[in-house]
């Protein structure tokens, strides 16, 4: 499948339409931004990295029975994807206190949250991406009741999947942003799951081995992506 006309290109992949309406390609950059988009660099590898960690990821959650958008690898660097009617909210799942709760709520890092807890963002960079709640989703049209209850439905189904995925390489998925996105009337995983959108931690060491590595100048950002990867099975 060819790559034909730039439709978008976000802060770290940009999007390419095909001969087929109902496809696209996702070509993953070595573009790294942390602070809506304030703090900017290019860390070598970390396309290829982040779509092959993402490939395998999608195709674990698909035979889980979690509908996503991938589709095939094409390249290092580019992925077959249906093109979807994004949503534009996050969902965001929490095992263990960090980031922006912390922050928020005044809480100490690492304590582990049970039940889980589910928020959700307004896809929104100038705003900062605001928190939302589903009263303010349905009332201005972002999502409906429906699309809701699957959206969080599906959320929790891959920390199932995923908590004990990572758990088996000694790590602990502390947290993640999912984005959705209409196919079909189906709702359906899109954008992507890589370390840039998630927390992981040594189970043992409690060492950071996501992007907090780069919000926090921690260095040995991309390494750190290729031993999540290899520690699950992904072959680079
Ligand atoms: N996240 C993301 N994109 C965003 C905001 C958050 O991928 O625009 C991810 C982030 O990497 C973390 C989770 O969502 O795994 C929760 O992020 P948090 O609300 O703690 O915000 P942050 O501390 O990243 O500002």
């Amino acid at each position: 499948m060819e790559k034909r006309e730039l439709l978008y290109s976000g802060k770290a992949k940009s999007v390419f339409t095909t001969d087929n309406p109902d496809l696209m390609v996702l070509e993953f950059r070595n573009d790294t931004s942390a602070f809506d988009g304030k703090k900017m660099e290019q860390l070598d590898r970390k396309g290829l990295v982040n779509n092959k960690f993402n490939a395998f990821i999608m195709t674990k959650l698909s035979e889980a029975g979690i509908p996503t958008h991938f589709e095939k690898l094409l390249s290092d660097t580019d992925a077959l994807v249906k093109r979807l009617d994004m949503i534009e909210l996050e969902c965001v799942v929490r095992n263990v206190a960090a980031g922006s709760l912390v922050r928020r709520l005044g809480v100490e890092e690492g304590i582990d949250l049970n039940p889980p807890t589910f928020e959700l963002f307004l896809k929104n960079d100038a705003l900062g991406d605001p928190m939302v709640n589903e009263y303010h989703a349905r009332s201005f049209g972002w999502a409906d009741d429906a699309t809701l209850d699957k959206m969080k439905e599906l959320t929790f189904k891959v920390n199932t999947v995923l908590k004990q995925l990572f758990l088996d390489g000694d790590m602990l998925l502390v947290d993640y942003k999912l984005e959705f996105g209409i196919f079909n009337g189906e709702v359906v995983l899109g954008d992507e799951f890589s370390p840039d959108g998630c927390r992981l931690w040594d189970k043992n060491t409690r060492e950071k081995l996501d992007k907090d590595r780069f919000r926090q100048g921690l260095g040995g950002v991309v390494e750190a992506y290729e031993e999540v990867g290899r520690r699950i099975g992904v072959e680079f």
